[in-house]
């Protein structure tokens, strides 16, 4: 008999009939578990158990709020071996990822502990005879979070921790493909004392997702996930007049000058490019040297580190990556790597075709690397997201900043120089979100806030940080007189004009 994973509705499981969506254990291309496909009539249960909640959970003040998510804080770090084990078992990335994984939304949540200091309003003292002005921050009610399947816990994290840190509801919609980890946290928030009805957990594909959209109770949603359901999302959620913010696909370049230090390159490439089996949106997928010696020395020291990446199960703590999350991205990423070869790129190493002895149904790749790569190449415009590098070669510094600029995507981009004027030319023109200098993988720390441009981000405010806490929020502003009945002549109440 296979587990049934539920949804987590007002502080308990629910089990809906209806469809299900079979979870996979891709280390060994087996079905796992099946995952209920919840419809309107279960998001309508977890949106009645957030209205009932939510009221007095926005009037309970920011510092109680604040002690619930240094409980929940406590309570991941006691089970972080659990969650990782958790989380690897359905994505398929090593354990040590998944606890980054865990860890890089814990961030979030510690930046949530400090929710007091960062409600605080503004206040103007004296704008007009007696008038004071000040603002405050107010939930907005119920939000929701759509997320992917490559982060199951940090992304999550990321949308919870602040909508509910501010005095929201939350519905998760998890990826159906690794669900359980988001209903394990949930589990934990109420463990924490997070009231029932704070955070809920719906499992669903299309369906629920539409659901969401259009529900007229929810008021914001934060979006994850490739950049045309991403765009979907924006269009639909903003034309029911909700706020979103949609993050979507990315194709992230490294850019190499000829002065970098070439062994820290391939060092930080090999992890940036093939960890995680490239299923990072901050992944690094594209390298590109500046002038065909540095492309050459690049090549030479990057092909045996390459071939030396172990790929293995997921809790193989030797291993650098695992398998892919199913065999249909495997094929996805198998049928770019035959493009970018029809298309001309010179495929140096071959990841194909890769088999692990005892695990011959799971979903592995082997690391791949391209040569010779042309910005016209469809395989190059497109995300592969997958352990696949592609070799962009640059004639110069101008070419290196015009290729992620150009780029349909706009989320990470690096630089690894030893010249700072350099670098320094490159932040201020590349046009892309987040910039790494001699840094892979920059996303930010959780007191910045996170978001790409262009195909990569539909809406304007960022995850976490202060941006998270404006998205969460809505501002208002308050013009207060006091009249004192005692005044009286000329320091008599009156109403003001406008002249
Ligand atoms: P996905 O777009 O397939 O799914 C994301 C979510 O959308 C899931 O919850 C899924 O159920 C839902 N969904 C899927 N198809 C839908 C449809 N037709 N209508 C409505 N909802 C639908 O993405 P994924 O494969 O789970 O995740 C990988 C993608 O996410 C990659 O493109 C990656 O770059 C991107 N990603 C981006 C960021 C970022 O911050 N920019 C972070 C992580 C992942």
């Amino acid at each position: 008999m296979l587990r049934d994973i539920d949804h987590f509705i007002a502080g308990e499981a629910y089990a809906s009939g209806g469809r299900t969506g079979d979870v996979f254990d891709p280390n060994r291309g087996e079905v796992q578990a099946k995952v209920r496909l919840g419809t309107a009539e279960e998001l309508q249960r977890a949106v009645d158990a957030a209205n009932a909640a939510q009221p007095a959970w926005a009037a309970t003040n920011p510092q109680k709020r604040a002690r619930v998510m240094f409980r929940f804080k406590e309570l991941v770090e006691t089970h972080m071996d659990e969650l990782a084990e958790l989380l690897s078992s359905e994505h398929g990335k090593v354990i040590a990822d998944s606890k980054g994984d865990v860890q890089r939304g814990l961030e979030v949540i510690e930046y949530c502990c400090g929710i007091p200091q960062s409600l605080k309003g503004e206040y103007t003292q004296g704008a007009g005879p007696g008038i004071d002005v000040y603002s405050m921050r107010q939930p907005l009610g119920i939000g929701a979070g759509i997320t992917p399947f490559n982060f199951p816990a940090m992304i999550p994290m990321w949308m919870f921790g602040p909508a509910i840190a501010c005095g929201n509801a939350f519905i998760v919609k998890p990826s159906e493909r690794d669900p359980s980890v988001p209903v394990r946290l949930a589990q934990l928030m109420t463990e924490a004392g997070l009231p029932d009805g704070i955070l809920n957990v719906v499992h669903g594909d299309k369906e629920m997702v539409d659901a969401i959209l259009d529900h007229e109770d929810i008021k914001a949603i934060s979006f994850v996930g490739s950049s045309d359901i991403a765009q979907y999302i924006y269009s639909r959620g903003t034309a029911n007049g909700k706020r979103v913010q949609a993050f979507g696909g990315a194709k992230n370049h490294g850019i190499v000058m000829p002065d970098a230090d070439l062994d820290q390159v391939v060092n930080d490439l090999a992890g940036a490019a093939f960890g995680s089996a490239g299923e990072r949106c901050m992944a690094l997928p594209v390298v590109v040297p500046v002038g065909d010696e540095t492309a050459d020395r690049l090549r030479e020291k990057l092909i045996p580190a390459i071939e030396a990446l172990r790929v293995g199960v997921s809790t193989d703590a030797d291993a650098h990556y695992g398998p892919v999350v199913s065999q249909a991205h495997k094929e996805r990423i198998e049928s770019y790597i035959q493009m970018c070869a029809d298309e001309g790129g010179e495929l140096v190493v071959d990841g194909r075709g890769f088999t692990l002895q005892g695990h011959e149904k799971g979903f592995f790749i082997g690391p791949t690397l391209f040569d010779h790569v042309k910005p016209s190449f469809k395989s190059y415009k497109e995300e592969i997201f997958g352990p696949v590098l592609q070799m962009v070669r640059a004639k110069d510094f101008e070419e290196a900043v015009r290729l992620p600029s150009e780029h349909d995507y706009g989320n990470g981009v690096a630089i690894f120089t030893r010249n700072g004027h350099a670098a320094r030319e490159f932040t201020n023109r590349v046009n892309v979100g987040m910039v790494g200098v001699n840094v892979p993988i920059p996303v930010p720390v959780s007191y910045h806030s996170f978001g790409g441009w262009k195909r990569s981000g539909f809406g304007d405010i960022g995850q976490y940080g202060q941006e998270g806490i404006r998205f969460w929020t809505k501002n208002k502003v308050v013009t207060q007189r006091w009249p004192d009945g005692s005044v009286t002549g000329e320091n008599a109440f009156v109403i003001p004009t406008m002249g």
